[in-house]
């Protein structure tokens, strides 16, 4: 299996604002999970005028600390990368604080066909920005420019959003260092992940900050190495199926030997995510069945 060069090493301390960078600081909430790792970290950009990047669960506690500590300063903005329960929940009360709009690609898109209260990342389906964002859009928070970048695999309307002079990007759950992306179909997709992956190739930016875990210093070798995993775990699939036809529920010991139990559910989802793929590309067929229950085979 191709080895990502995880980067896990991440101080900081709950309830306290941290400055990272000039004109970058990052508050994390106590929402630690197997998803979440030490929690969603919210971003704030610019000094003086600012923005919130993802407020983050809905959480009076977190939201009190985010607003004590900007207290003197002015929120122009409420940036969200995408609408995962962790992330996006946040907003409405930190509108209500401070009134700033809301800004995001759009609302979540499909809900998925196959929910797995184990393993899903619950999602905030009434969240629906103030503004809608496009790709390539630039705006302003006081001096500070933002580009928006979509990229959508992790969700249909994830966006990242990148500093162009100084070549940082907030990754959001696109690309984080501390483990890879949960894609769960349908909103969830493979080819539009791998896409999404490739578009961050084509950019030159110097430093990504995801929403989970620490900070990504060389970003272009780890998403090089994002992409040669996704695709040897595809070719370890097409190579199980060509043992034998196999539901997903049989995949997941040899794919994922010695996994934590509580990541079953999201590898299943990965497991489909990558079936799909296959699927698409007219790989493997599969018969009738929920997702998860249908019997995949190599296409002949
Ligand atoms: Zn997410």
């Amino acid at each position: 299996m191709a080895q990502i060069p995880f980067v896990r090493d991440h101080h900081f301390e709950y309830g306290q604002i941290e400055v990272l960078a000039p004109g970058i600081r990052r508050l994390t909430a106590r929402n630690p999970s197997a998803f979440t790792y030490h929690g969603t970290g919210t971003y704030i950009i610019g000094t003086g005028t600012v923005a919130v990047i993802d407020p983050g669960p809905d959480d009076p506690t977190h939201l009190d600390a985010l607003i004590r500590g900007l207290e003197g300063e002015h929120i122009s903005h409420i940036l969200v990368t995408h609408c995962h329960l962790d992330h996006s929940p946040g907003a409405r009360a930190l509108q209500v604080a401070c009134d700033a709009p809301t800004y995001a690609f759009g609302p979540h898109g499909a809900t998925s066909e196959q929910r797995d209260a184990d393993s899903e990342e619950g999602v905030d389906v009434d969240f629906d920005p103030d503004v809608r964002l496009v790709h390539g859009q630039h705006f302003a928070v006081g001096k500070m420019e933002v580009e928006c970048i979509h990229t959508p695999g992790h969700t249909s309307n994830h966006m990242c959003f990148a500093l162009p002079a100084s070549g940082d990007v907030f990754s959001g759950d696109h690309v984080m260092a501390w483990s890879t992306s949960v894609i769960i179909p349908p909103d969830g997709n493979m080819s539009d992940y791998l896409d999404s992956l490739r578009l961050m190739l084509e950019r030159n930016d110097k430093c990504y900050w995801p929403t989970h875990g620490p900070a990504l210093r060389t970003p272009a070798a780890y998403v090089e190495a994002l992409i040669a995993h996704r695709h040897q775990r595809i070719n370890d699939i097409l190579k199980l199926l060509a043992e034998t036809p196999m539901q997903i529920s049989q995949m997941v010991d040899p794919l994922y030997p010695g996994l934590d139990p509580r990541l079953i559910g999201g590898a299943r989802l990965s497991i489909l995510a990558s079936l799909r793929y296959l699927m698409a590309n007219g790989a493997i067929e599969a018969s009738d069945g929920s997702p998860l229950k249908r019997i995949y085979q190599l296409s002949v």
